[in-house]
């Protein structure tokens, strides 16, 4: 029998289990709700490195202080069109889709919003916001950083200097396109996967002091044990940014925007408490107030269309738009249940113990 096989739990039975944990953690209901259903969202698109396996972490750091339970985001300017929030290290599911709903407000008012959020605990998978902004019928671009956290060589180098600073951008089509990443070769979630015996990384993923490319995840975490937690703090190398030195300068650009000019701090010596917060420039665009929304939806869906049409590079192969993955795979996850780790099944359920949270048989 396979011991790494993955456990399959239905989405409903996950979801509660883990507001639960959160309630008992200190949070309301609501507030529970919200970090529970961001978590399972992610594992239903697919990304699992954002999902329920960041529930022990999640209860540490609010057990420690690090993010707050009940906050809501501070406005620090307020000028129509655009703001800036302080997020006061509140859950980030608390304040990040707070700062989102502000700006669908203003973009439905202004045609356009440009909203600062500094100081979010952990706001998860990006494309959550985006999809939000999609659902109100509104463009959006945001650019993501993680100040107290640097983990990524720029390119030409071999010291971290980056967060994984993702990126994304929302296209409210039939269906939607949506874009989300790590500006990172690889988000650290994978490499924790691959330290603990799982898919293993491309062979450039990581870089040693030294400059010679490795997949090896000693890289990045040092020595550890076969089981348990990984320290990026401990390995002496750097995931590298993805894309030579165009991703290198996009992850650049999320650390100068949603860092140095949100007021939140670009990446940089770790916080001696370790704690991490996210910041991020989000942009609202709304094609009724340009004027252009059925041209555009028309000569969009068009255009997906025809790139979707284009010849596979493989036999059998097929051209996706951004976005697609994650939709196919959420359909799948949601009728046969969200695949974890065993690991992390197991961590789960320890901390919903520790709680006293009763767990699925
Ligand atoms: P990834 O490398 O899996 O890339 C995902 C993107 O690529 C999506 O837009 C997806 O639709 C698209 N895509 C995937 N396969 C495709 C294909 N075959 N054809 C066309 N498009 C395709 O993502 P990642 O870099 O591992 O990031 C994972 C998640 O981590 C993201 O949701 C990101 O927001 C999140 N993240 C969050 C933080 C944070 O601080 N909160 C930091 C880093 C990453």
């Amino acid at each position: 029998m396979d011991t790494n096989a993955p456990v399959l739990i239905g989405a409903d039975t996950l979801e509660t289990l883990v507001a639960n944990i959160f309630r008992a953690n200190g949070c309301d209901d609501a507030e529970a709700g919200r970090i529970s259903h961001h978590l399972l969202g992610a594992n239903l698109a697919g990304h699992d490195s954002h999902g329920v396996v960041r529930v022990p972490r999640y209860v540490e750091w609010q057990q420690a202080g690090y993010i707050l339970a009940g906050q809501s985001a501070d406005v620090v300017t307020d000028g129509g069109a655009f703001a800036l929030l302080d997020g006061k290290f509140g859950f980030g599911q608390t304040v990040a889709p707070q700062a989102t709903a502000l700006g669908i407000e203003r973009a439905r008012k202004h045609g356009t919003a440009v909203i600062a959020l500094r100081n979010a605990g952990h706001v998860g998978r990006i494309g959550a916001y985006a999809e939000q902004a999609i659902e109100a019928g509104l463009i959006s671009i945001h650019f993501v950083n993680v100040a107290g956290s640097v983990l990524v060589a720029p390119f030409g180098g071999t010291e971290r200097r980056f967060s994984t600073a993702p990126f994304s951008v929302g296209v409210p089509t039939d269906p939607p396109v949506v874009l989300d990443f790590a500006t990172s070769r690889v988000a650290e979630g994978k490499v924790l996967v691959a330290s603990n015996g799982g898919k293993p990384l491309p062979h450039d993923a990581l870089i040693e002091p030294d400059g010679r490319l490795s997949a090896d995840p000693h890289t990045l975490y040092g020595d550890y044990p076969p089981v348990g937690p990984r320290n990026p703090a401990n390995g002496l190398g750097a995931i590298r940014a993805f894309g030579e030195h165009k991703g290198s300068g996009l992850a650049f650009m999320c650390e100068l925007l949603a860092g140095a000019f949100t007021g939140g701090g670009c990446s940089g010596p770790v916080d001696a408490r370790g704690r991490i917060a996210n910041g991020m420039l989000s942009i609202y665009i709304s094609p009724q107030h340009f004027g252009t929304d059925a041209e555009f939806r028309k000569t969009a869906e068009d255009y997906v269309a025809w790139v979707k049409s284009c010849r596979p590079d493989t036999p059998g192969g097929e051209v996706l738009a951004p976005g697609e993955p994650e939709a196919r795979l959420r359909a799948e996850r949601l009728a046969k249940g969200v695949p974890l780790q065993p690991d992390t099944w197991e961590g789960i359920v320890r901390c919903a113990r520790s709680l006293g949270v009763a767990t699925p048989n």
